[in-house]
């Protein structure tokens, strides 16, 4: 059994696979989070099939903290699902900063090296690697392995991941690390497998959820993408800006006498979707509400104009386009988001198929949305959870047997 754990700021997520042969992927057993862990804190779990398997919920005025849902879960998984079969845990940790090109078997030098890497994701790492030294506490003999958002991009060429800064600066890490990786990964893997040759091709992958960007894979490498030393760079997302003028943040700090932290409220919580519809950070709200609402409808169209743009960058930067490919909550199920973005984008060749459009996405599997002509268009879901598995069943493999 493999535990999968993806610990945020305010609630930890976590599923259970079952082992699997060699070569196969694992099947889920369990799937669950605790949310609330500052406030009142509530955990639910589902099974294989969807239907909940265990639920509890903490007293308003008791905060679980981080250590406490650790503790609980682990206690969960020792009592209820028999913590003796636990094999290994993956984690998904946010940033693995220049070094770790690809995922890590954590000992005690590696989380120093996580730790040093705190100040480049001050919000989220700490997180991160918090329930892996409480697994490393509780039960110091199982392999932990480090899955990281940013490895994936480390075959960026230099100049695409290089601010024109002081060379100084990037020398010392301030260079467009990006983000999304695991997502951007599994679906290269899986558009190899649905189409060998497009998966070697010049390929866009829009990955649209609450944070959103971009990645130009070249035969499966990442050759660039849209967000940079933060998640907050390129697109517009739910609430976060995406690019802006740096311009903007010193007239903000020095005119507006913000404080730094003001302004990452702005940057971070205040924007994207939100900020310019005045409405709400989710796409579905923002459909129901475009045709009462001028703010929801700009929102939706400057959405739709940035990505426009940005597949115009990463096509550029790849020579040509073969496939552009939707994935995420909005990737997904937006097929109004889908098709306007395809018709805009009919100079590169691409020619949206309606009835395909109509039909992906939901729960249907990886469907071809375009005519067949220069350029397809796919929409495929993303799996980042069960890339994380992969990786942590291969690390077992790869780890000698004591
Ligand atoms: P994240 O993992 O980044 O939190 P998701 O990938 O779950 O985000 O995507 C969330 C976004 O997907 C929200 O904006 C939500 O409105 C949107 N979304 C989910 N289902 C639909 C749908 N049927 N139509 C349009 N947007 C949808």
């Amino acid at each position: 059994m493999l535990l999968v754990l993806n610990a945020g700021s305010s609630s930890l997520k976590f599923s259970l696979y079952d082992d699997a042969p060699a070569g196969a992927d694992p099947a889920v057993r369990h799937r669950g989070q605790i949310e609330g862990l500052l406030g009142q804190a509530r955990f639910v779990v589902r099974d294989g099939a969807g239907a909940e398997a265990a639920r509890r919920d903490w007293p308003e005025g008791v905060a679980l903290g981080h250590d406490g849902a650790m503790a609980f879960l682990l206690d969960w998984i020792r009592t209820d699902v028999g913590g003796a079969g636990l094999k290994a845990c993956g984690h998904r940790v946010v940033h693995g900063g220049r070094e770790f090109t690809r995922p890590v078997l954590v000992d005690e030098a590696v989380l120093e090296r996580l730790q040093a890497l705190v100040p480049l994701a001050p919000l989220h790492q700490p997180h991160n690697l918090s329930p892996i030294r409480a697994i490393r506490r509780a039960l110091p003999g199982l392999p932990q392995v480090a899955c990281f958002d940013t490895a994936f991009h480390r075959t960026q060429p230099w100049e695409a991941e290089t601010f024109a800064l002081p060379a100084k600066l990037t020398a010392q890490g301030i260079l467009r690390y990006g983000f999304h990786g695991l997502s951007y990964e599994y679906i290269a893997e899986a558009l190899r497998g649905l189409d060998p040759v497009l998966g070697r091709g010049r390929v866009v992958v829009a990955h649209l959820g609450n944070g959103a960007s971009m990645c130009a894979l070249d035969d499966g490498r990442s050759v660039a993408t849209t967000m940079g030393f933060t998640p907050i760079d390129g697109l517009p997302m739910g609430t976060r800006s995406g690019a802006i003028d740096p311009g903007v943040i010193l007239y903000l700090l020095r005119q507006r006498g913000m404080s730094a932290e003001q302004v990452e409220r702005l940057l971070m919580h205040e924007s994207g979707l939100l900020g310019v519809s005045g409405v709400s950070s989710d796409m579905r709200t923002l459909r129901e509400k475009a045709a009462s609402e001028p703010g929801a409808a700009r929102a939706l169209q400057l959405f739709a104009y940035r990505i426009v743009r940005e597949v115009g960058s990463l096509a550029a930067a790849l020579g040509g386009l073969d496939a552009l490919v939707f994935t995420a909550g909005i990737g997904e199920n937006d097929r109004a988001l889908r098709a306007e973005v395809c018709r805009a984008l009919g100079w590169l060749g691409i020619e949206l198929d309606d009835m395909a459009n109509a039909r992906a996405g939901g729960t249907s599997p990886p469907t071809q949305i375009s005519r067949s002509g220069r350029c397809a268009a796919w929409v495929i879901p993303t799996n980042e959870e069960l890339m994380i598995v992969r990786h942590t069943s291969e690390a077992l493999a790869d780890t000698p047997r004591a």
